[in-house]
């Protein structure tokens, strides 16, 4: 079965077509400047990248565009919608009512709406990208695949915060965790990997992208993780803070003179390794080249991320009382072997040790602890894509 996979932000929505039997990617794109003006990025695998201008006043005409590039006689990757057996689509936040993934009806779009509080940037946008599929392709199943779902296997313990019990009760002020499907995709791929069941390791997930989190993944299910309510808690970001002293706000409030939407906008896109490096970058590969040139700024930026990361593992390992396997993906992950080598070289009372030549790799599944690494580490490229895919395949089937 051929699976459309959307991923709709505000102003942008991502997809791919993933034939789930073979799991090869079709055909890939991207829609930009939903609402503004409007440009489609359309691949077909093995073609050309084409970019094209194209008039999107609302995601209804993006998802229009998708479907003539998907279906184009030229450059088109299936004959009609016919071929298009199922759409999965990427939601947020599913609160505590989705533990999974879940077929789209009407009631389960009241229940997303219901979290509309919770990711009041993002629940939105998917529930419009859903509403505008099901206009333009109706009758094709379509599923709901949640970045929050895979967390809400974790303990009370793990999720209450240390505020008074009427926030949750009232308004259900708890952590989530978010990047679920990478988790949940990449440690169960570990399994398979050093050849243990799913259901009887102890596995850290690094998950260091722009958003980065870390997870606690005991005998296959998620017990702890580092973003919170929302995506801002936790590591140090790109852009976002991570884990501060609550109380800095008041301090700097009154230093600066900012309101709540002030604050939020410095915690989400002023601070993390961009502010702490004083504005080079959020980008790792500009970081590395600055700390290079002996730049100071970015030198502290890079040691307070993989300094956050250590500590992170640390405590999952308490958490879990032991840990078998810790495993590095997204773009940080997959590809910066120094920032690995930095991370680890915090853990060395785990016995972990690392194979300086395996860690050079980049971008590929690979083992970077040496055969007698007390813990094995590894290196898994995420694919949230197909991992949304074959949820979406394993509901409607
Ligand atoms: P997200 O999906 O959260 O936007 P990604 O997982 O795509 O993020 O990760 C993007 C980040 O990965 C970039 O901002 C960059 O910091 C980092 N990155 C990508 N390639 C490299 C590389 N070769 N070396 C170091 N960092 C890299």
């Amino acid at each position: 079965m051929n699976v459309l996979v959307i991923n709709c932000g505000s102003s942008s929505l991502k997809f791919q077509l993933i034939n789930s039997d073979s799991e090869e990617v079709l055909a890939k794109g991207l829609c930009e400047r939903i609402g503004i003006d409007g440009s489609l990025t359309y691949q077909p695998a093995g073609g050309e990248k084409v970019k094209s201008d194209k008039a999107m006043p609302t995601h209804t005409e993006a998802i229009q565009f998708v479907i003539d590039a998907l279906t184009d006689p030229d450059t088109g990757v299936v004959k009609s919608l016919d071929e298009i057996g199922a759409v999965g689509h990427r939601v947020v936040h599913g609160g505590e009512k989705f533990a999974s993934s879940a077929v789209i009806t009407e009631e389960m779009k009241k229940a997303v709406e219901e979290c509309n509080d919770l990711a009041p940037l993002h629940n939105p946008a998917n529930l419009i990208g859903i509403n505008a599929c099901e206009k333009l392709m109706p009758g094709t199943p379509m599923v709901g695949v949640f970045d929050t779902a895979f967390h809400q296997t974790m303990p009370e313990k793990a999720y209450m915060y240390g505020l008074p019990y009427a926030y949750y009760d009232k308004y259900k002020v708890r952590r989530y965790g978010f990047h679920g499907t990478s988790h949940s995709f990449v440690s169960k791929r570990v399994a398979e990997i050093v050849g243990v069941p799913y259901e009887a390791t102890k596995t850290i997930v690094c998950h260091l992208g722009n958003g980065a989190s870390i997870c606690a993944v005991l005998n296959g299910k998620s017990v702890d993780t580092s973003m919170g309510l929302t995506p801002l808690e936790g590591l140090v970001m790109g852009t976002r803070s991570g884990d501060i002293d609550p109380a800095i706000l008041e301090f700097i409030a009154k230093k600066e003179n900012l309101d709540v939407a002030g604050l939020m906008k410095m915690l989400n896109k002023e601070s993390g390794v961009y502010g702490l490096s004083d504005g080079v970058s959020s980008d790792f590969r500009d970081l590395c080249a600055a700390a290079d040139e002996g730049k100071k700024p970015a030198q502290i930026a890079l040691e307070v991320f993989g300094y956050r990361v250590a500590k992170y593992v640390g405590s999952y390992a308490a958490a879990m009382n032991g840990v078998d396997n810790i495993v590095f993906t997204a773009g940080i992950g997959e590809n910066d072997g120094d920032m690995r080598e930095r991370i680890c070289g915090y853990l060395g009372y785990l016995g972990i040790e690392i194979d300086k030549e395996a860690n050079a790799k980049r971008g590929e599944e690979v083992i970077i602890s040496t055969p007698d690494s007390r813990v094995k580490v590894l290196v898994v490229p995420t694919n949230e894509e197909l991992a949304i895919a074959r949820e979406t395949v394993a509901l409607v089937k």
